[in-house]
């Protein structure tokens, strides 16, 4: 099993609630051995060490290809229009101020993916270094099976990416919660009811939660499987908000035996 010596947490989750130290933190007592950065938002990263002329330039080339990965039709597979000018603007002021959120707006996960790969520094580009990139950007990703789109909180990939907006948009609220919603019940009542069974933008346990998403981040660079059956292990990939909260939140022993074992061993070897 080969530990990454480097785990680099980029800053873009863009809420107040994600504490990429107490996360850092986390890890560093697990990964004793690996150095743990927390670096400025991905791209923004990227492009410091540019020319203001080729940060202009990277920018501009940036804006046009991710405004081209926007998701227009959920049931439609990849279906790539030529962006109009609008569009390309709309990406290239985000991507210059770093505090500009994206809102409502879904892009492709795995094509995100390949054009964020291709900004890495060349000497971080082995499995020596593990990228993962916090954005508020909303992804989603093709299902075969039943022929749509569908938001994510994280895809693990070189670099991964974990979305703080994927983690409040993507799994499931509870049936009652929609039942609700289609009766009537106003939306602030409704949040207030089921609190403890979803997790809401700028929520408190934002941190806590993350930690879960991270370590999925690490154990697909390092096993190359991220996930685990059990639902009382931090490595179980859930599709509901309580599923979330009870294996983030609410599971007393963070890890299923099995993965207790393996992180004990990381622990110790290091
Ligand atoms: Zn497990």
């Amino acid at each position: 099993m080969h530990v990454p010596s480097f785990i680099y947490l980029y800053d873009g989750g863009k809420t107040e609630s994600l504490d990429l130290n107490e996360i850092s933190v986390y890890l560093k007592n697990i990964f004793k051995k690996t150095e743990v950065q927390i670096r400025k938002e991905f791209i923004e990263y990227c492009i410091s060490n540019l020319s203001s002329e080729e940060k202009e330039k990277l920018i501009d080339n940036l804006a046009r290809e991710i405004s081209k990965i926007k998701i227009r039709k959920i049931e439609h597979k990849n279906l790539k229009f030529e962006p109009l000018q609008g569009e390309i603007e709309y990406e290239k002021k985000r991507l210059s101020s770093p505090e500009n959120k994206s809102f409502g707006i879904l892009y492709d996960g795995f094509e995100l993916i390949t054009i964020l790969s291709k900004l890495i520094p060349k000497e971080e580009t082995d499995f020596n270094h593990c990228h993962i990139i916090f954005t508020n950007q909303l992804f989603a990703t093709w299902d075969e099976e039943d022929m749509r789109y569908h938001a994510r909180v994280s895809i693990y990939s070189f670099p991964s990416i974990i979305s703080t907006t994927g983690i409040v948009e993507a799994p499931a609220r509870p049936r009652e919660f929609y039942l609700k919603k289609q009766l009537g019940v106003d939306i602030y009542t409704l949040k207030e009811e089921f609190k403890d069974r979803f997790i809401d933008y700028d929520d408190p346990r934002m941190t806590e939660v993350m930690k879960g998403y991270v370590l999925q981040a690490i154990f697909y660079h390092i096993t190359g499987n991220p996930f685990c059956e059990d639902k009382n292990c931090r490595l179980y990939n859930a599709h509901w908000q309580e599923e979330v909260i009870q294996t983030q939140l609410n599971n007393k022993n963070e890890f299923c035996q099995k993965h207790q074992e393996i992180i004990n061993q990381i622990r110790k070897d290091e």
